[in-house]
């Protein structure tokens, strides 16, 4: 590989990494969450907790858009610490709304094919269905990824 060829691939990967990279929040495997992933506060900071498990157990394209999920709650500050205080796992803030606009943050970071992915495990897994009340059900969520470009 010539010099200017790994010049490029270096800045490219930093580029590419730049968004994430710039929040500084980190991502904890926390085994036996109740959840496929969550933001929330801790001593430090803003974090991210994620199922490991289940993180294995579905589709790669799946995996990235929880974890982009996430990072879309603290980017667009749906979560506030005060509301962690006292207990880290306060799911007060969340509301529908909160939760369509972290798809569309999600969403538009994904690739077109795992965008497609992503739908198809909306559509076809829970469809009308929510897997509790402050969700969207499944058609809800695919209709957000679709529709945000
Ligand atoms: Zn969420």
């Amino acid at each position: 590989m010539n010099s200017k060829r790994l010049i490029f691939l270096i800045m490219s990967t930093f580029l590419l990494s730049l968004p994430l990279a710039a929040q500084q929040i980190r991502e904890i495997a926390m085994p036996g969450l109740p959840d496929v992933a969550m933001a929330t506060y801790d001593q430090f900071g803003p974090v991210i907790y994620y199922n490991p498990q289940i993180m294995r157990q579905v589709p790669p394209a799946l995996a990235r858009f929880f974890r982009l999920h996430e990072h879309g709650h603290h980017a667009l500050n749906h979560i506030r610490r005060e509301y962690f205080d006292a207990n880290p796992y306060n799911r007060a803030w969340v509301r529908q709304q909160y939760e369509k606009e972290a798809d569309c943050f999600a969403a538009r970071r994904l690739t077109p094919l795992e965008r497609r992915q992503v739908i198809a495990f909306f559509v076809n897994m829970q469809g009308p269905n929510r897997p509790d009340w402050y969700h969207p059900t499944g058609y809800e969520r695919a209709m957000v990824i679709e529709n945000c470009r």
